[in-house]
């Protein structure tokens, strides 16, 4: 096998002596320093894979230039480079398949995307979100896309995987409602239950379900299994799930059909005439203004829900519940799922694990006040790495909810609260 480089390339030689550099690396430095080089590495894994989608990119382009000089047909020209990728990445053709797609969509469609990627300011999985969640737009209204979340590192910075999703499906929802809401209802009937082995004979059983409908069946037993806990109970909350979901499938035990409240956030214009500004299902993500607003037809009964969303839309930052304080310990009920809907998932950046408790960012020992500014959504693990020593945080005065967070080594890290749905002032504001 012969290899062609070109004196400025960069030869697998050098990357061979970098990672031979790692390997006998000086660990001979303070906690700061390691975590400045956990930081640095993640950011050069970045860069690989963005360089890696470069050359796949190239790898695709080359193979079906040189194919059709030999006169290969147009439809065979592509054949088997995503498994090229896939060995030369030890992955299989799957993922072969996307990594081609990615190094496609970045090179051809998506400049600002990859430029971020090869600087190691984004991920490859968060580069994969970006150009999954905007396949369904025009090449123009993807690039638009690109360059509104992309054209600087800090528009993304700090937000988690979930997240990301959540505000790319929202963008292309406002963007191309049409599109966004055919493909809803096309998707609708792939709804299926699927089931794989786990681990010590475990079984994962799959439901795909429209978002309504999934909803629901996860807050119901989320919600009777927090009565079983309450009642005296050695399971977890999530084995009582589990238990609830299978004797409610196979008819054992006793089903209870009272309502679920959904926590539908969604703006006035959406909500009663024909706007396009996507609703937020608490518990699900962004869905499009019109599947909401068939959602809310279909379920008009439920007047709390309708009470909930009204409220909690009308006064995002200076209603009355946000002023709430209490001298209590613990965070009263109304305040609490207050933070949770404001918050919507854990806090901490990158983290999107399902808010579990409701910490004080400053602590109540220290005189931090039970109210919803000094009140944050955690999962249970960030709640519990909080609580370690040299861990501080403070809430920080500002339109939108945020506080810091200091970690043992001094590294500081900013958390703002994801923005309520607003009406879309269309494609010229800033
Ligand atoms: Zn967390």
């Amino acid at each position: 096998m012969t290899t062609k480089v070109s004196e400025q390339a960069i030869s697998e030689e050098t990357i061979g002596q970098f990672r031979a550099s790692l390997v006998s690396m000086d660990r001979s430095i303070d906690n700061a320093a390691r975590v400045d080089l956990l930081r640095a590495l993640e950011e050069l894994k970045a860069s690989c894979a963005g360089a890696q989608a470069l050359l796949a990119a190239d790898l695709d382009a080359f193979t079906r230039k040189d194919r059709g000089e030999r006169g290969v047909p147009r439809s065979y020209q592509g054949r088997g480079i995503n498994a090229q990728i896939a060995l030369a990445r030890r992955e299989s053709a799957w993922f072969g398949t996307q990594h081609l797609n990615l190094a496609r969509a970045l090179n051809d469609e998506m400049p600002h995307t990859l430029r971020l990627l090869v600087r190691g300011s984004i991920s490859e999985h968060q580069a994969t979100i970006l150009m999954r969640e905007t396949a369904c737009l025009t090449v123009q209204d993807r690039a638009a896309l690109d360059r509104e979340f992309c054209c600087d590192a800090a528009i993304l910075d700090g937000c988690g995987t979930h997240q990301l999703t959540e505000r790319i499906r929202a963008r292309t929802a406002e963007i191309d409602a049409d599109s966004v809401a055919r493909r809803a209802r096309k998707a609708v009937r792939d709804r299926r239950v699927t089931s794989r082995p786990a681990p010590g004979t475990m079984c994962w059983l799959n439901v795909l379900l429209p978002a309504a409908a999934g909803t629901v069946v996860y807050a119901t037993l989320g919600r009777d299994a927090d009565s079983v806990l309450a009642g005296g109970d050695e399971r977890t909350r999530a084995q009582i799930m589990a238990d609830l979901l299978v004797e409610r499938v196979t008819g054992i035990g006793r089903a209870t059909p009272t309502p679920v409240t959904v926590n539908l956030i969604v703006s006035d214009q959406s909500l009663l005439g024909d706007g396009s500004d996507p609703a937020h299902v608490h518990g699900y993500g962004p869905v499009p203004a019109a599947i909401a607003r068939e959602w809310i037809t279909l379920s008009g009964e439920d007047s709390e829900t309708m009470t909930t969303v009204r409220k909690l839309y009308a006064r995002p930052d200076t209603g009355a519940l946000t002023a709430m304080e209490s001298t209590a310990r613990t965070f009263p009920k109304g305040l609490a799922r207050l933070i949770e809907l404001r918050d919507r998932s854990c806090r901490t950046p990158w983290c999107d694990a399902p808010v579990r408790h409701r910490d004080h960012i400053r602590d109540h020992s220290r005189g931090g006040l039970t109210s919803a500014a000094n009140g944050a959504g955690l999962c249970a693990a960030c709640n519990y790495a909080k609580q370690g020593s040299d861990w501080s945080a403070e809430p920080v005065p500002g339109t939108r909810h945020t506080f810091t967070t200091t970690t043992p080594t001094g590294h500081r890290y900013s958390s703002e609260a994801p923005p309520l749905p607003t009406p879309w002032a269309g494609p010229d504001a800033a």
